[in-house]
């Protein structure tokens, strides 16, 4: 029962994913029909995404991820840029250990992304109204 739920969910994320020729992975939006991303590739590596989320933080995205997930390219983020907090002081420096807990922070809120990429309930949300409006 849980195999085939699983099997469901791939299929489903499999769907939103198409390759195309020059290089590049078309996604499907997770919020609004009929809107499109383009993944980036170098050989085999997932290098970009032209959502909002990643244009916007440089910060690998969900498309990215699912992308990763339905595919056999890895995913390349030498250069992610971690946003900074409106509050902290320009030339304040961060100490090695804050940096730490900020890079921990950011890697749990991904995993949280990925979990719910990967649980059936994330796409049934889609199947009413009120769920497609909470998806961001
Ligand atoms: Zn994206």
């Amino acid at each position: 029962m849980k195999a085939c739920a699983e099997r469901l969910v791939f299929e489903e994320a499999e769907r939103r994913i198409e390759e195309l020729e020059n290089n590049q992975l078309k996604a499907e939006s997770f919020s609004t029909d009929e809107i499109f991303y383009f993944i980036s590739l170098e050989d085999v590596q997932i290098v970009s995404c032209t959502c909002p989320g990643y244009t916007g933080s440089s910060l690998i995205c969900k498309h990215m991820f699912l992308a990763h997930r339905v595919t056999n390219y890895v995913i390349s983020q030498p250069q992610a840029v971690i946003p900074t907090h409106g509050s902290r002081e320009p030339d304040q420096e961060q100490t090695l250990e804050e940096q730490r807990a900020e890079k921990r922070r950011l890697v749990e809120k991904i995993q949280d992304g990925i979990q719910s990429l990967i649980t059936v309930e994330y796409w049934r949300q889609a199947e009413n109204v009120e769920g497609l409006d909470s998806i961001s």
